[in-house]
């Protein structure tokens, strides 16, 4: 009976809706093996620091590869791993495999770099959390400060009140804590002075169009501002041309990401990427200390 009334339902959905229902339900049914059959998998996008544009960090991007669906981005099945609570153990394994790579990175020897990994509105009510990166930070040997956790304004503001208290226990920890997607949520600015932060991501809607869009130019100058004052370090995201590059560190942004330095990447191409880039820049030191 549950069932023909469903399919009565149905008929009073507009087939887009109806069509947006099944992608929602076929995401969900996959995603629930999704970990177990090794399709996910973590990339990493650098992060350099404005002005010697050495790679100071790394944010993980977690991608899924379904054999049928094909490439599934974050921003459809991000949103049903939260409804369906998939978000708890997929981001748990997020933290993990962060670590694990931080671990491997320094037994190869390569320079220390911060990892930034993103935490979804439902991952905070995760009770498991703290004890997780507790665990994965003891694990791997890990100095704390070299983990970085993303965080959204919104996030922050949903239940403030936990979210203090959550944020002081990150902070405990020793790992850094990073506003991601800065100016999009609905916020008060309060929450700067009261919780633990280190740093703001300036949203990419406004480093997007920041040479032609006067209004974007002075948001960003804004949030620079606001964000030095306080103490607080200012990360770019979205930063695709030389131009922008440019122009964000003469505003005195401290840090720049984007598809103009480098897509995001698995661990296995982010090495090479890493020694290509860092031998004209040894090069060039070489040459300056020889003289
Ligand atoms: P985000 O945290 O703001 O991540 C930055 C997004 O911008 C990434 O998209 C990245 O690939 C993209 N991006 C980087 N540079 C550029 C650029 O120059 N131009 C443009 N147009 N885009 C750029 P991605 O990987 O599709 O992730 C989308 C969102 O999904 C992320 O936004 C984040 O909120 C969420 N997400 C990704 N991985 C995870 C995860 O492991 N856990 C959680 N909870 N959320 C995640
Ligand atoms: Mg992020
Ligand atoms: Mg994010
Ligand atoms: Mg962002």
């Amino acid at each position: 009976e549950a069932k023909s009334a469903g399919r009565d339902t149905a008929r009073f959905f507009t087939p887009e809706i109806d069509l947006h229902t099944r992608e929602r339900q076929v995401i969900e049914q996959y995603l629930r093996l999704a970990l177990a059959n090794q399709e996910m998998s973590v990339h990493y996008q650098p992060r350099v620091d404005a002005r010697s544009l050495n790679v100071v960090g790394l944010e993980a991007l977690l991608r899924w590869h379904h054999p049928v669906l094909g490439a599934v981005s974050p921003a459809r099945f991000i949103p049903v791993a939260e409804e369906t609570g998939l978000i708890h153990p997929i981001g748990q394994w997020v933290i993990q495999q962060a670590c694990e790579q931080i671990d491997r990175w320094r037994r190869a020897g390569l320079p220390p770099m911060v990892v930034s990994v993103n935490l979804s509105a439902a991952q905070m009510n995760d009770p498991g959390l703290v004890g997780h990166l507790q665990s994965c930070l003891r694990a791997n040997r890990i100095e704390p400060a070299s983990l970085e956790l993303e965080i959204t304004e919104s996030q922050i503001m949903d239940n403030a009140a936990a979210s203090g208290e959550l944020l002081q226990a990150f902070k405990a920890l020793g790992v850094q804590l990073s506003i991601d997607d800065f100016g999009t949520g609905y916020s008060s600015l309060a929450y700067l002075k009261r919780f633990p932060i280190d740093k703001l991501k300036i949203d990419q809607s406004f480093v997007r169009d920041l040479l032609s869009d006067p209004a974007d130019l002075s948001i960003t100058r804004a949030i620079i501002a606001l964000g030095h004052n306080l103490g607080l370090g200012v990360v770019a995201e979205g930063v695709e041309t030389a131009e922008a590059s440019e122009q964000l560190k003469a505003l005195g942004c401290d840090e720049l990401q984007g598809f103009y330095f480098a897509r995001p990447m698995p661990a296995a191409q982010l090495e090479p990427w890493l020694r290509e880039r860092q031998a004209p820049l040894e090069r060039r030191r070489n040459l300056a200390s020889s003289r």
